[in-house]
């Protein structure tokens, strides 16, 4: 099983290095992929997590195909083990526009527990990064997924929500309480 680190550790506060685009088809690349998606799949109420967050200072963040099926359809409940889109990775990713327009949205972090808070960001974004096969492409986003480019592009800078945060509270997530009983 993988862990995530938690906030008192000092991966999380690092400038993740870049990996080097010949070495993403490499073995030792590719585990840390399978680790992240395990990691990130492991937590009922994941919907991204960078290389730090599991000890690796890596500029790498992966997005659960939950991510974008909140995104399609914010209404409804998430449903963790029926995703209808795969888990998209960014190797090396660099926010390449930010809108001007920006709004206060509420923000957790896988470790960063049990804290809440509310993040100025920016509603649009566009990232340009390689995927897992090395290939590089772009990806425009709105909303949640603007918002989830943002928090994991400061993961690579040694950022954490926290450090930005306003109205930050302690909140135990109620489904955790039920899967405890
Ligand atoms: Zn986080």
């Amino acid at each position: 099983m993988v862990s995530i680190v938690q906030r008192d550790n000092p991966v999380l506060r690092e400038h993740a290095a870049d990996v080097p685009p010949a070495d993403i088809p490499t073995p030792r690349i590719q585990k840390i992929l399978r680790d992240m998606k395990a990691a990130l799949h492991e937590q009922d109420d994941g919907v991204a997590i960078a290389a730090p967050q599991i000890g690796v200072p890596l500029r790498i963040f992966v997005v659960s195909g939950r991510a974008f099926d909140l995104e399609e359809d914010e209404e409804e409940e998430p449903t963790p083990r029926e995703t209808k889109h795969h888990d998209l990775v960014f190797i090396n990713p660099t926010i390449t526009r930010l809108s001007k327009k920006r709004r206060w949205l509420p923000e957790g972090c896988l470790s960063v527990r049990w804290l809440y808070g509310k993040v100025l960001r920016s509603e649009k974004t566009t990232v340009h990064a390689y995927d897992e096969t090395g290939k590089p492409f772009t990806r425009g986003a709105s909303g949640l997924l603007a918002q989830i480019f943002q928090h994991e592009t400061d993961h690579l800078n040694g950022v954490l929500f926290t450090d930005k945060a306003r109205d930050v509270e302690h909140l135990e997530p109620e489904r955790l309480k039920k899967s405890k009983s």
